[in-house]
């Protein structure tokens, strides 16, 4: 399997975004969403030089992890259930996917007990969907300062996902918002926030446009996934 072409292409589509609203294409990270992959998939990516790999299941990743390159770097991007939290500090470099005050909490804890420090990026629905997790806006507006609280955790910045449309000109004003909340966040907390996650295969440029600083992509770069991965 060579991957050269569809990271190629991505690459130049990224740099495409980048360059129309005028931001320097280093500002933005691909990381290869590998849910529903092989560990030869990911090697595949990976000679074609991605080196951040997304997984939205902890019992997948720790499987696949073990079978893939050691210079290989992991993040989590899924809704993560307490019971997993300890495994999930454990795999993985970064959590994306806090979605609630109660897993923070949870994720400090074990972070604590592996005496590690767990940077964070904060799960936002922005559009309100009853299938999706994450913050409301205002909710994470009010419980930021008592996240921010929790010494073992780092808040690197904020992810969502977008609606599914067929026209992603239509959810451009959901990473407008995105945008704009972290700002907010960034007042609130006093501090500049690195990172905004937004954008996957049918809405990156976009995202980019938007002022996205790391684009997940699963199905754009490594084809239909094989099997159904959860969120
Ligand atoms: C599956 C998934 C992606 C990648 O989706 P594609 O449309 O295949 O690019 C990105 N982010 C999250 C959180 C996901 O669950």
């Amino acid at each position: 399997m060579d991957l050269t072409d569809n990271v190629d292409s991505i690459q130049r589509r990224i740099n495409a975004a980048c360059s129309r609203s005028k931001r320097d294409p280093a500002s933005v990270t691909l990381m290869a969403v590998s849910k529903g992959q092989t560990p030869e998939m990911v090697r595949a990516a990976a000679d074609a030089g991605i080196t951040l790999f997304g997984e939205s299941k902890v019992q997948e990743a720790r499987i696949k992890i073990g079978q893939c390159p050691p210079r290989l770097r992991w993040q989590m991007i899924g809704h993560l259930q307490s019971n997993k939290a300890r495994d999930a500090v454990h795999f993985f470099e970064m959590i994306q996917s806090i979605d609630s005050l109660s897993l923070a909490v949870e994720i400090n804890r074990c972070a604590d007990r592996s005496a590690k420090t767990m940077p964070v990026l904060l799960e936002v629905n922005m559009a309100g969907e009853s299938t999706k997790f994450g913050f409301r806006p205002d909710q994470l507006v009010a419980e930021l300062s008592a996240i921010n609280d929790l010494k073992k955790i780092e808040i690197h910045g904020l992810m969502t996902i977008a609606p599914w449309t067929p026209d992603p000109e239509k959810v451009r004003p959901i990473f407008q918002r995105m945008a704009g909340l972290k700002t907010r966040c960034e007042e609130i907390l006093g501090a500049p926030l690195p990172h905004l996650s937004m954008g996957m295969s049918g809405d990156f440029e976009i995202a980019i446009e938007e002022g996205s600083t790391l684009v997940r992509i699963g199905t754009a770069l490594f084809g239909p996934r094989a099997r159904p991965a959860a969120k």
